[in-house]
C-alpha cells in the first residue's frame, strides 16, 4: 500500500510498526455544534482509508477522541473555549451540549455508513493522563509555568516544523492578524498545555492539578489519548488539512518530547470541502449539515457517493447542481446493482482478478474514482450475474453505499401513491407541531423504502430512487 505522508511530503510505501496490524488515530469532532458536511468529508475519507486497510487484510484498531474541553476559538490558544460558546448560545451546560452534539455526530456517522471507531474517548475522561504527561514534560525541561499556565517550550526542539512548510518568518505574518498575543509565552510558537489563568473566568469545567484549578489545552488531548490506546508507536494519524498546523505539529512536539523517540510514522490529511466563496467552517455559522441535505430530499449516501468521486488530496467544491448529478448517478448505480441476481456460477478467477484490481487502485493512495471505474467495468463485463453480485458486495465493504440492497417495491403503484401521500401528510402535521424529530423519521423511513421526497415551492414531491 502507498499513501501520501504529510511528514515526508511524498507518496510512501506503508509499513506498519507491527506486521499485519495498524493503529490509526483520528482527530474527533469538537462537539459544540453540528458537524458540517465539510467535516463529514474528512470522516468519510478516513473511513475509506480504514476499510481499504481491512480489505487489504490488515487488522485495524481505530481510536477517535471527542473534543469536549480546551479547544479555543483560535487554534493558537486564544479566544473563548468553543464548548462554552456553544453552551452560552443554547443556554445549556457544557456537558449537555457535549452530549447533544456527540449524539448528533454519531447519527450522521451512522447515516453515512461509517465503521464505528474501536475506541471513542472524550477528552474530559482522561484528565489524569493529561496531567501526568504534562508533569513528565516539565520534569524533562520541555515545559514551563508562566502566568499560572503551563506552556510547551518549542525552542527546546531541534525541529519543530516537522509537518508544515511554515517557518518562523511566515508565521509572524500569520500572527499579525491574531490580535491577542500571550505575553507569557517565551517563544511565539509555544502553546498551552494547561490553563489555570485564562481571561475567561466563567470556564465551566475545571479540574484540580499540581498547577491549580484549571483545564487542559487542546493539543495535549490527542497525544495523550493516542498513546493511551495505541501505545508508544502509532502508525497513521488522520485529520483535515487545517489540523497540520498548529494542532498536529504540536502533537508531534509534545509526544516525541514525552516519549523520547519518534511517535507516528504516517500523517494522512484530507483537503477541504469548499464553497464558491471559500472553506466551509463551523465558526461562520451558516454551514451545511447532513440533516439539511436530507431535508432537501437527498439520501445521505448520495453525499458519500459525491465525496468518493474525488481524490481526498484535492479540495472538493460543493454545489447543489453537482450534488443533484451525483445523486442521480448514485441512484442509477444502485438500481443496477440491486437488480443483480444469483444467476449462473461464480467465476472465481474473474472474482479474484477484479478483487485484486479494486484493492490495488485503493491501495494506490486511495484512488476512489478509479475504484468506481473498476466497478463499472466489471458490471459491463461478460461474466455471470452471480460473479457480478459477489463482486459488488465485496466492493461495497469499502464503498458502503448499500449497492446490492434490494429496493422494496412493496406495493403496486396505486397503493404506493396512497402510502406515500399518507406519510407526506403525517410529516407535514409533525412539522406543524414542531416535532422535527418525527418529521425526519418519516422522511428517513421513506428513504429506507427507496422513496425520496423533496420540498419544493410547489409543495412536496416524491420519486422512487
Ligand atoms: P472540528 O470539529 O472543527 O474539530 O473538525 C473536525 C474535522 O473536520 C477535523 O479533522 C478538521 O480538520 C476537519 N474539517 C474542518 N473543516 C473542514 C472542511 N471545510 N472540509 C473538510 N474537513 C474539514
Ligand atoms: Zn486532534
Amino acid at each position: 500500500m502507498r499513501i501520501y505522508n504529510t511528514a515526508g511530503k511524498k507518496l510512501e510505501d506503508f509499513v506498519p510498526h507491527t506486521e499485519g496490524k495498524v493503529g490509526i488515530y483520528t482527530c474527533g469532532p469538537t462537539v459544540y455544534h453540528f458537524a458540517h458536511i465539510g467535516n463529514l468529508r474528512t470522516y468519510i475519507c478516513e473511513d475509506v482509508l480504514v476499510k481499504t486497510l481491512i480489505y487489504a487484510g490488515y487488522e485495524v484498531k481505530r481510536v477517535m477522541n471527542i473534543t469536549d474541553v480546551g479547544h479555543l476559538s483560535s487554534d493558537a490558544d486564544t479566544g473563548e473555549d468553543k464548548m462554552l460558546k456553544g453552551a452560552k448560545r443554547e443556554h445549556k451546560t457544557v456537558l449537555q451540549i457535549a452530549e447533544q452534539y456527540t449524539k448528533a455526530f454519531f447519527d450522521d456517522f451512522n447515516a453515512l455508513n461509517m465503521r464505528m471507531p474501536d475506541v471513542v474517548e472524550p477528552a474530559t475522561h482522561c484528565i489524569e493522563d493529561f496531567i501526568h504527561m504534562i508533569e513528565v514534560l516539565l520534569e524533562k525541561g520541555y515545559a514551563y509555568v508562566a502566568g499560572d499556565n503551563v506552556y510547551f517550550d518549542t525552542s527546546k526542539l531541534e525541529r519543530y516544523y516537522t509537518l508544515s512548510n511554515q517557518n518562523e518568518d511566515e508565521l509572524k505574518v500569520g500572527v499579525r492578524e491574531d490580535v491577542e498575543e500571550d505575553s507569557n509565552k517565551r517563544n511565539k510558537t509555544d502553546f498551552v498545555l494547561w490553563f489555570t489563568k485564562s481571561k475567561f473566568e466563567d470556564q465551566e469545567l475545571k479540574w484540580e492539578s499540581p498547577w491549580g484549578l484549571g483545564y487542559p489545552g487542546w493539543h495535549i488531548e490527542c497525544s495523550s489519548i493516542g498513546i493511551r490506546h495505541l501505545g508508544e508507536y502509532m502508525d497513521i494519524h488522520c485529520g483535515g488539512v487545517d489540523n497540520i498546523f498548529p494542532h498536529h505539529t504540536n502533537e508531534i512536539a509534545q509526544s516525541e518530547a514525552y516519549l523520547g523517540h519518534p511517535w507516528c510514522r504516517y500523517w494522512f490529511h484530507v483537503h477541504h470541502l469548499v464553497e464558491k466563496d471559500g472553506k466551509m467552517s463551523k465558526s461562520k455559522g451558516n454551514f451545511l449539515t447532513l440533516s439539511f441535505l436530507k431535508e432537501k430530499g437527498f439520501d445521505p449516501l448520495a453525499y458519500r457517493y459525491f465525496c468518493l468521486q474525488s481524490h481526498y488530496r484535492k479540495p472538493l467544491e460543493f454545489s447543489w447542481e453537482v450534488l443533484e448529478q451525483m445523486a442521480s448517478a448514485y441512484e442509477k448505480l444502485r438500481r443496477r446493482c440491486s437488480q443483480l441476481k444469483e444467476e449462473g456460477v461464480v467465476d472465481e478467477a474473474a472474482f479474484e482478478r477484479y478483487r485484486t484490481r479494486f484493492s490495488e487502485v485503493l491501495q494506490d493512495d486511495l484512488n476512489t474514482s478509479m475504484a468506481f471505474t473498476v466497478l463499472y467495468d466489471m458490471l459491463k463485463d461478460d461474466i455471470s450475474e452471480a460473479t457480478k453480485k459477489k463482486l459488488a458486495e465485496s466492493f461495497d465493504t469499502v464503498f458502503s453505499l448499500e449497492l446490492t440492497k434490494p429496493y422494496p417495491e412493496a406495493a403496486v403503484d396505486g397503493e404506493l401513491e396512497a402510502y406515500v401521500q399518507k406519510a407526506i401528510a403525517e410529516r407535514a402535521e409533525a412539522k406543524k407541531n414542531k416535532d422535527f424529530a418525527r418529521a425526519d423519521a418519516i422522511r428517513d423511513e421513506l428513504l429506507g423504502r427507496g422513496i425520496a421526497i423533496r420540498d419544493t415551492r410547489e409543495g412536496v414531491t416524491w420519486e422512487k430512487i
